[in-house]
């Protein structure tokens, strides 16, 4: 049964909702409802990811990304610590896999001190005995505060977490709409809210629209595909190995992560998607298929990035060119260890279609009572505790 009014409406059950519902709750706000449209957590993007705890290494100073990312590492950090959840602080390297990117690494490394992240350079010799297999070019960085959980054990325990403490959270209901001032449409009724926070995660915009806002944003899903290490296989990666990234756009390029479990993935791509829930080949694309590809076009006309993303992703769809990235991180790679991995996850990325232009922070608006998280894309897991408090100091006031 839906209660007929609640103080606080959350709208997605990933992570952004159930924490913004944990700080609520953490502050004496426990008339919270959390509606989720899944029949159970973690079936997008918050279930379906690498599962990595950022250390505030790429964003660039004064964003959201950078001023979130550290800190929503440390408090998701200690919450896994009380709850015993799996938790590896095995850190990560970024290695240069060619001179030319050694600016970049430069970058990368001013960055992060300037925001406050810990890292160190390696030489050669050092990484080698940090990652016996990595492979660079004159130096890498170190970062310790790097950390990996299973992502659906954190959702579970915030769940129970939530209802310790008196929250709701419903799942198979689905925010459909506004029925008037402070009411929303729901599956099975109608709810009255003083606060509505949308966290519905790929479908951010869609929620937003009805409140007037998101009109001009455009979402562009894109594919995350991985492989890992066959069962029984070895190879020696201990934490987590990435290569420099292109930093005009939001993705990180193919690499080693070791999950909580010791698991070693390969991944995950973007390859622009044919829908939000697009997992399969042709499968989840919502009837969104021919709009996407439209937009696809346009930006690969448009965005010189996006056309490189465009022309490049895609192709890993193929075994030979997905290996192709892995070998260029490590020595000894054996493409033969690695399989196709059943996990594939969605990364709702929002354009800005007045300029064509992905936008690279996270974006939060409010109007009327309803705050609206929008692109949350990667950091986003890492960084969504800091963010809850973030919405809750600035908006529930
Ligand atoms: C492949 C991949 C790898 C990633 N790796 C990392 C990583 O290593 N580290 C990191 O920090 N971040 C990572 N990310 C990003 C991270 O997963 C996301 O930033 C984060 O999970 C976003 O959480 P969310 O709660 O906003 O979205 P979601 O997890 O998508 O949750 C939104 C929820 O809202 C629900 N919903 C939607 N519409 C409605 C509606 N109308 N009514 C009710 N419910 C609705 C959905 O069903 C969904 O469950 C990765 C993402 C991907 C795809």
């Amino acid at each position: 049964m839906l209660p007929e009014r609640v103080e606080t409406l959350v709208i997605g059950g990933g992570v952004v909702g159930l924490t913004v519902a944990r700080e609520l709750a953490l502050r004496g706000r426990r008339d919270v409802l959390v509606v989720e449209r899944e029949a159970e957590l973690g079936r997008h993007a918050s279930g379906r990811n690498s599962g990595v705890l950022h250390a505030g290494i790429y964003y660039a100073p004064e964003s959201q990304k950078a001023r979130t990312c550290l800190a929503g590492n440390r408090l998701m950090r200690a919450f896994c610590r009380e709850k015993g959840l799996s938790l590896s602080e095995a850190g990560k390297v970024i290695v240069a896999r060619e001179e030319a990117e050694l600016p970049v690494l430069d970058e990368l490394y001013s960055r992060a001190t300037r925001n406050g992240a810990r890292v160190e350079w390696l030489d050669e010799k050092q990484l080698a005995e940090v990652e016996p297999r990595a492979r660079t070019r004159q130096k890498a960085i170190w970062s310790r505060d790097t950390a990996v959980v299973d992502p659906l054990e954190v959702l579970q325990a915030l769940r129970a977490d939530l209802e310790d403490r008196g929250v709701r959270v419903v799942t198979g209901r689905a925010f459909l709409g506004r029925a008037g001032p402070g009411r929303a449409l729901l599956t099975g009724g109608t709810v009255a809210y003083e606060r509505l926070v949308n966290a519905a995660g790929a479908w951010c915009d869609l929620v937003a629209r009805p409140f007037g806002l998101a009109e001009h944003y455009r979402l562009i899903p894109f594919k995350g595909i991985y492989r890992r290490l066959k069962p029984g296989a070895s190879f020696d990666v201990r934490g987590n190995i990435y290569p420099v990234p292109d930093i005009r756009n939001p993705f990180l390029g193919v690499h080693f992560t070791r999950s909580a479990h010791g698991h070693l993935y390969l991944g995950p791509t973007a390859i622009p998607a044919f829908g939000r829930a697009n997992y399969g080949l042709l499968s989840g694309t919502g009837g969104e298929a021919l709009p996407l590809l439209l937009a696809d076009a346009t930006l690969f006309f448009r965005n010189p990035r996006f056309r490189n993303v465009a022309l490049s992703e895609p192709k890993k769809y193929l075994p030979h060119y997905f290996h192709r990235d892995a070998a260029r991180l490590v020595q000894g790679y054996s493409p033969e260890l690695f399989e196709a991995a059943t996990k594939v996850g969605i990364r709702p990325q929002l354009v800005d279609w007045r300029t064509k232009e992905l936008v690279m922070d996270f974006v939060v608006e409010a109007r009327d009572g309803a705050v609206h998280v929008l692109n949350p894309v990667s950091p986003a897991f890492t960084s969504s505790m800091e963010i809850a408090r973030t919405i809750v100091a600035e908006h529930f006031a």
